[in-house]
């Protein structure tokens, strides 16, 4: 397949597995620059699995993940979040015993340069968070923690936000003011690939969408044209 040339991230054929047992079996996608992706699947489908390969925690056993001309699924890491991709995990993966403050600066990646700008930025998109600064995390609602992971995913300074199923736990206006995040960050310029379980939530907000099982791509296509699919409300259960 040839890649498109406003690609922001392209996957190719990746495949990994735990052990013996295959994960993701051929995996292909893309996000374009300024859209925002979904990608839908059932519990074990593979999208944290897929996440966390295009970020390069995970090694695949075959594949590329281009992002900045470069195949980044073999990382490391912390060069591919200096490049500007991120990742918002599932369960958030703050640190409770750690101030807001300090969470924030961790998110920096120990690029102090410029960090008051950036604090500013954040503050000023989440101001709940410049209010808790000084709280420990533990202490802040999940609603909360989870603008605190994105917060802290974008003082890494991203180009591209992988946010892991940001929706879960959350009491149903904490995920409809999460999901206005997402789309007030992508108006800003921010490009996301977003997992959900939380099929018409995510088509509403997202441009296209991708929907996995059994780490297969089984459905890929615009947001809105998978909407109108009967068999939709069966790709987040
Ligand atoms: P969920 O929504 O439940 O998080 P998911 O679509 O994100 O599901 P993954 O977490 O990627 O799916 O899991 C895909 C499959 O891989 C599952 O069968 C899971 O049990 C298995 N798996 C995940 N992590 C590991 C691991 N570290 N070792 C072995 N198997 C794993």
């Amino acid at each position: 397949m040839e890649q498109n040339s406003n690609a922001i991230l392209s996957v190719r054929d990746l495949s990994v597995s735990y052990g013996h047992i295959p994960v993701l079996r051929g995996v292909s996608l893309e996000v374009l620059r300024g859209e925002i992706v979904v990608l839908l699947g059932s519990n074990g489908a593979g999208k944290t699995t897929l996440m966390e390969t295009i970020m390069g925690v995970n090694t695949p056993g075959a594949g590329s993940v281009i992002f900045g001309g470069r195949d980044i699924a073999r990382g490391p890491v912390d060069k591919n979040v200096r490049d500007g991709i991120t990742l918002v995990p599932e369960g958030r993966g703050v640190f409770a015993s750690m101030s807001v403050m300090d969470n924030l600066l961790l998110g920096a990646h120990q690029e102090l340069r410029g960090v008051d700008k950036k604090l500013a930025l954040v503050f000023d998109a989440f101001p709940v968070l410049a209010e808790r600064k000084s709280q420990n995390a533990g202490t802040l609602s999940g609603g909360e923690r989870q603008m605190l992971a994105i917060a802290r995913a974008l003082m890494s300074t991203p180009h591209l936000i992988l946010v892991d199923e940001p929706s879960i736990g959350l009491a149903p206006i904490m995920v409809a003011a999460i999901f206005d995040i997402l789309v007030t960050l992508n108006k800003e310029g921010y490009s996301i690939l977003l997992s959900e379980q939380n099929v018409y939530r995510a088509l509403k907000c997202a441009h296209r969408a991708y929907v996995l099982e059994s780490g297969r791509v089984i459905r890929e296509g615009r947001a809105a044209d998978l909407l109108q699919d009967h068999r939709s409300t069966y790709w987040g259960v």
